[in-house]
């Protein structure tokens, strides 16, 4: 008997959760005294490198040189990540590679690895996404139909962040997770840009107009590609007649030749999904957890409560299903998502599992998932707000107003609409919602060392939350209408 999918996965994600922790705990401490093959004026040098803490010292001159990276930001004259230590220092850098412990070299080994999965999602995802909205859009036959999904597709993205931000605000206020803590606010090391608000908003408007769709198409931008395709078939539409049938049956092929493809590369799920937790429980520091624990807390109860309460009872409410259908027939894409943190990278699983497992015309899904990816963010919304007051709490020690946290939960929906569905990608807008209350920036160091697992959640709940999108805005855009033969609803699951 061959196991579904989807515990083939999870199965993959907990050998792959074990192991790296095994190597974590076992393998994590090294220090080795180097005295040949060391960059060029380097006579010799030592690197310690153990869990929460990497010391590379070495002499040059006849000077001794030292560099640290703490990623609680606790040692003085330290860096946070190794990133920053190869922009800060390159020769240090380049003493640490030569000789780090063997969680990180097994980690780093099995992120190259498990990253050729996520490049093979990347390759298909621009010629899936045209082919899919292309198909979409010209089998709803009418530009008029299509307003109406995208008004009802932008109230569902802007109803569902703005609920997770609120729900974020009030565990917040009731947990404190910055109240009597003995973390230190001097980490003024974190190397984020900053940008304003208006730069970021403009920036994905100028986004839908592309210059160059085809350099648009070159540079993998969602939002550009997503514009121009969609403009391009309603006027095949408006133009009509054969062109209109010669264009949708060319929509059509390529989309079942584009959609076998990704099903064949999700085959490959499970084994990426095991060496990308490796990479992740084996080079984890463990100790800073501990002191982020109630930050943490706060944001996975967040979470949890707008992923499994209040979007189970939209789509149960508005979309008429089972939630715990919708939830199972996903979990492939859900799954990837946590691993990879990544919804851009997750997004051709998502549009193949919600058509083929769950049974979505794709029609809705087409236009909702795509878009959805990249500015439809819940987990984010809500972890944005939820780390601003925990900063906030840290360098005051008090609640904030009112006033502040309605500044906090409209520039937190506005950071979560601008961040790109990448890694990390929240933490760079949190930026913006400090700025939105008079923070410094640099507090959001303290936060850094945890960010990873944060972001392999909140990454989790945002695909989550655009395929809850997908079966209400079709259920409510297609009610009514007798359905096509490829627009099955209702009907749990169907195969992997
Ligand atoms: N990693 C998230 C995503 O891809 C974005 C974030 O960093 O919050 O959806």
């Amino acid at each position: 008997m061959k196991l579904e999918l989807h515990w083939q996965i999870l199965i993959g994600m907990v050998l792959g959760a074990i192991l790296g922790i095994a190597a974590n705990m076992n393998l994590s401490s090294r220090e080795t005294t180097l005295n040949a093959g060391l960059p060029s004026g380097v006579e010799s040098a030592t690197v310690r490198d153990s869990t929460n803490l990497i010391e590379i010292s070495w002499t040059q001159d006849g000077q001794l040189q030292q560099w640290v990276v703490d990623p609680t930001g606790k040692t003085e004259d330290c860096v946070l990540t190794v990133s920053d230590l190869e922009k800060e220092s390159p020769t240090a850098a380049q003493i640490y590679h030569l000789a780090p412990s063997y969680a990180h070299m097994i980690g780093n080994w099995c992120k190259r690895i498990g990253g050729l999965f996520l490049r093979l999602l990347q390759m298909v995802s621009v010629p899936l996404i045209i082919a899919s909205l292309a198909s979409g859009v010209l089998g709803l036959g009418g530009a008029g139909r299509f307003g109406r999904m995208f008004s009802l597709t932008i109230g569902y993205y802007l109803t569902t962040s703005l609920l997770a931000i609120l729900t974020g605000i009030v565990v917040t206020n009731i947990i404190n997770p910055g109240i009597g803590t003995d973390l230190r606010l001097d980490v003024a090391k974190a190397q984020v840009a900053s940008t304003s608000i208006t730069e970021t908003i403009m920036g994905q408007v100028e986004n839908m107009i592309p210059k160059n769709p085809f350099s648009a198409i070159a540079n993998s931008s969602f939002l550009s590609i997503i514009s121009f395709t969609i403009l391009f078939c309603i006027f095949v539409l408006q133009v009509g007649g054969t062109t209109q049938d010669r264009f949708r049956s060319l929509a059509e092929d390529a989309f079942a030749v584009m959609m076998k493809l990704t099903t064949a590369i999700i085959k490959l799920a499970p084994y990426g999904v095991f060496l990308l937790m490796i990479y992740v429980t084996a080079t984890q520091g463990l100790a800073v957890f501990r002191a982020l624990a109630w930050y943490m807390v706060a944001v996975g109860m967040g979470l949890a409560l707008h992923a499994f309460v209040t979007l189970p009872i939209l789509v149960f409410a508005l979309a008429r299903r089972s939630p715990f259908a919708l939830l199972r027939a996903m979990m492939p894409a859900l799954l990837t998502a946590f691993s990879s943190a990544s919804s851009s990278a997750t997004l051709p699983l998502t549009l193949n599992n919600i058509e083929k497992r769950a049974g979505v015309s794709n029609r809705v899904s087409s236009f909702v998932l795509p878009l959805g990816s990249t500015i439809n963010m819940d987990g984010t919304a809500l972890y944005e707000a939820v780390a601003v007051l925990f900063i906030g709490q840290l360098a005051f020690g008090a609640d904030f107003t009112i006033g502040q946290q309605i500044a906090i939960a409209l520039t937190a929906l506005l950071a979560s609409v601008g961040a790109a569905g990448i890694p990390h990608a929240g933490l760079v807008m949190m930026a913006i919602v400090l700025q939105a209350v008079n923070l410094p920036i640099e507090y959001q160091g303290i936060i850094l060392a945890v960010d990873r697992v944060l972001d392999m959640f909140r990454t989790s709940v945002n695909v989550w939350s655009d395929c809850c999108g997908t079966t209400v805005v079709e259920r409510i855009t297609l009610r009514g209408q007798v359905e096509a033969p490829d627009s099955p609803v209702d009907t749990g699951l169907s195969g992997a």
